[in-house]
């Protein structure tokens, strides 16, 4: 939460006060360009309006110049007659156009109005009896001068000032005063002349403020006073004071400043966004490489299909922990392989075979402790690692547990998976400290477990390693003497108990190693049946033993029997029934002269391509015998459903005859049985005249040997053959001579 926060802030803060400051800093600068203008429009403005105040000052002062000259003529003729007034009323109105009209007032009333027109009503108006007017006028005559009254709304209308001069005539103390003389000045026709029209065209307001001490009043413009910028001059007018103001309103500055206001805040904006990338950027980029980091880190450790660790995880961490652990501390690691894993994915896809995977790691995380280390080293190869184990039986406990969970079944995509299991344990550290070491002494127990299925946990010994690296080895061997076809065979006359005759051969292969001579089938019969190799050396014993029949034949001078072991591996060939169908009809041979031997476990499983094959052996017209028979588990009623023609009593059954009751009841039943389903019967391993007395006493016809003989090389058989012919030949001759004697 609080990093995330941190990023927040990083990614806000620094682009909001990046663009706050510049929002600032460029008010600043857009408030000093208005100051700037400010005080430009200011000085023009107050040049102006000390300009405008003395020219109205000037005009006047000019207008009221009238007064004076007018106030000289009464003076010099009181009794002044309107038409005398008039003529000079009417000059001084022409030559000064900011005049009004000019006025006589004897005695303070309204007597002469130059113009007239349009002043009628003001005629005979009193200004010492107007209560609006009486202030000045008497101010005027107190003051000998004159003075200034207005500005006001004069009876005729029009705003305007009125200069009045107060007259006294005579000299001395017999001076009386006389009347006024006033010239009216309309404030419009004055401001007309001095074209403040103009002005307020150029956008220069105005203002004239009449400051009398006790109300000041504007008279004329408009009131500015919501106006920031604005300059006022005093106008010394006789008697009082007026204020001249002048103001700008600059729309052109407001819609700049508007505008400068619009590009700041678009630029803030801009700003804002650049810092907003810029710093977005590289955390979104380290976001992104601590994500691939991660992914980086998965592919490097996990195994895709489980989610476990990999070979190289399980590389590190026990390298880590032989580091960490200075005393080594006992530990176990556990191999546990999932048998058929490859027949799973070729039967079912590889999606089941990752769900697979999946499940079994869930379940070794269930079953195991969290600090224990799991791995999947792939193709249904799993490791577990406990470390700090006390003593085996804990190993042992684990494992069970493993093993005993991992077989339950597995529901996967639609389809049931009972997963079998083997598991190899080397003990760390005596076993190793390395996965290498450890991985492979667990595989040796791991195989070791396999060869004896009934328990397949084991735990690795040095014995259990020597015998493997001997397999290994003989395994090695044994591909090259397939190849350079070092198999030879041995051939172990089987006799008629009762006429002592040789019936048949049973072909026992032997391994002609050049180093360390005859090796016997029970020391590498196995190794070939494991490495499939069996097929291979197959049709090399059945092409020998056919050809040995030929041979043997001819010796004879008769048809001798061979007997061919098959193992059950043998049964995966499918040009296995071919390739016997040639080698007979290559040496010519009835086919009635071989029997292939197989074991009763080839029986058990109902293998169907087993029966078939068989079936077809039989057709063909080859003998089928079930060799050790009694040693396996197959029904005794089953026989007679099957393409069997013969049975060979195990050779443990003949071994204790004729003492041992068990094997007498044996040996009994399997003859009556057979006698019974018409099967010939072959007693193995008699090796004493007692066992061969009690076999031919039961019945049994056929038997083989040390007794008789052991297996013979090719040539020694051949030998034996031409004796027994001999002797046959003799034996006839003998016959013959005896018929002779008698006839
Ligand atoms: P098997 O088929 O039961 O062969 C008989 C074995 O008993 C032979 O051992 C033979 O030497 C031995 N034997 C014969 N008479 C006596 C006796 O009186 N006493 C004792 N103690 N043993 C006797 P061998 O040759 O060592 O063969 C062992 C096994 O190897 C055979 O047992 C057979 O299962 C397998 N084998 C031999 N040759 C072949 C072969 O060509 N193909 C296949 N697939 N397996 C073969
Ligand atoms: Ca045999
Ligand atoms: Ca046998």
């Amino acid at each position: 939460m609080l990093p995330k926060f941190r990023e927040l802030a990083k990614v806000y803060l620094t682009p909001t006060i990046f663009s706050l400051l510049t929002w600032l800093a460029g008010q600043h600068a857009i408030n000093l360009q208005q100051e700037l203008w400010d005080n430009e429009e200011q000085s023009v403005l107050s040049a102006l309006s000390k300009q405008q105040a003395s020219n109205i000052e000037q005009q006047l002062t000019n207008s009221l110049i009238t007064t004076e000259i007018l106030a000289h003529q009464v003076k010099n003729n009181p009794n002044i007659s309107e038409d005398e007034f008039i003529s000079i009323a009417s000059k001084l109105v022409q030559s000064i156009k900011s005049i009004s009209n000019l006025q006589l007032l004897p005695k303070g009333i309204v007597t002469y109005i130059h113009p007239l027109s349009g002043n009628e009503q003001a005629i005979g108006h009193n200004v010492l009896f107007d209560d609006m007017r009486r202030k000045r006028a008497m101010m005027a005559i107190e003051t000998r001068s004159l003075t200034l009254a207005g500005p006001f709304k004069t009876i005729q209308g029009p705003v305007a000032v009125i200069g009045r001069r107060p007259v006294f005539i005579g000299q001395g103390n017999r001076e009386v005063f006389w009347g006024f003389v006033s010239a009216m000045i309309s404030i419009d026709t004055l401001l007309a002349n001095m074209q403040f029209n103009q002005l307020t065209k150029n956008g220069i307001h105005f203002q004239l403020v009449d400051l009398e001490p006790s109300q000041t009043t504007t008279f004329a413009g408009t009131d500015l006073s919501d106006h920031k910028n604005f300059a006022e001059q005093i106008i010394n007018l006789p008697g009082q004071q007026w204020m001249l103001r002048l103001a700008k309103h600059n729309e052109h500055h407001t819609v700049t400043i508007m505008a400068a206001n619009a590009a700041l805040a678009i630029m803030c904006l801009l700003i804002f966004m650049v810092n907003y990338y810029m710093i977005r950027k590289p955390l979104s980029l380290s976001k992104k490489i601590r994500r691939q980091n991660k992914q980086l880190f998965q592919l490097e450790n996990l195994d895709k299909e489980s989610g476990l660790g990999n070979r190289e995880h399980l590389d590190r961490q026990l390298k880590r922990f032989f580091k960490l652990t200075s005393e080594s501390p006992k530990g176990a690691f556990i191999l546990i392989n999932i048998e058929n894993y490859r027949n799973y994915r070729t039967l079912h896809g590889q999606n089941t075979v990752n769900q697979l995977s999946k499940l079994i790691g869930e379940r070794l995380r269930y079953v195991t402790h969290f600090d224990d280390l799991l791995a999947h080293l792939g193709e249904g190869n799993f490791v577990v690692v406990i470390a700090d184990v006390s003593n085996l039986n804990e190993v042992w406990l684990t494992a069970n547990r493993i093993s005993e969970l991992l077989r339950k079944t597995l529901h996967i995509n639609g389809q049931t998976v009972e997963p079998i299991n083997s598991l190899g344990i080397s003990i760390m550290p005596e076993d190793g400290k390395t996965v290498d070491t450890l991985l492979k002494r667990a595989s040796i127990a791991l195989s070791e477990g396999r060869k004896n299925n009934k328990n397949p946990i084991r735990i690795f010994s040095e014995e259990m390693e020597s015998n493997y690296i001997e397999m290994v080895e003989l395994e090695m061997s044994l591909k090259q003497a397939v190849v350079k076809e070092q198999f030879i065979l041995h051939y172990q006359p089987q006799y008629h108990l009762e006429s002592n005759e040789i019936r048949s051969f049973e072909a026992l292969v032997r391994w002609q190693e050049p180093n360390k001579g005859l090796i016997y089938p029970d020391k590498f019969i196995h190794i070939l049946e494991n490495t499939d190799l069996i097929q291979q050396v197959g049709h090399q014993i059945i092409k020998q033993a056919c050809q040995a029949q030929y041979t043997f034949s001819n010796i004879l001078g008769e048809n001798v029997g061979m007997s061919i072991n098959l193992s059950a591996k043998q049964f995966h060939d499918p040009n296995l029934f071919s390739f016997i169908k040639d080698c007979i009809l290559n040496v010519g041979s009835p086919p009635s002269c071989f029997t292939f031997e197989i074991t009763e476990s080839l029986l058990v499983d109902d293998n169907l391509e087993h029966l078939e094959l068989l079936n077809k052996l039989r057709s063909f017209g080859t003998n089928i015998a079930i060799d050790d028979f009694g040693t396996g588990y197959s029904s005794l009623a089953k026989l007679k459903q099957l393409p069997i023609s013969e049975l060979k009593i195990d050779r443990s059954f003949v071994k204790e005859l004729p003492l041992n009751t068990t094997d007498i009841g044996i040996t009994a039943t399997i003859l009556t049985l057979s006698k019974h389903l018409d099967l010939k019967v072959v007693a193995e391993g008699i090796e004493n005249e007692a066992q061969h007395q009690f076999l031919l006493q039961r019945k049994c016809q056929l038997g083989q040997g040390y007794l008789y003989n052991r297996p013979l090389t090719l040539s020694k058989a051949a030998e034996l053959l031409y004796t027994e012919r001999a002797r046959k030949v003799k034996q006839l001759s003998d016959i013959n001579q005896r018929v002779a004697i008698n006839e």
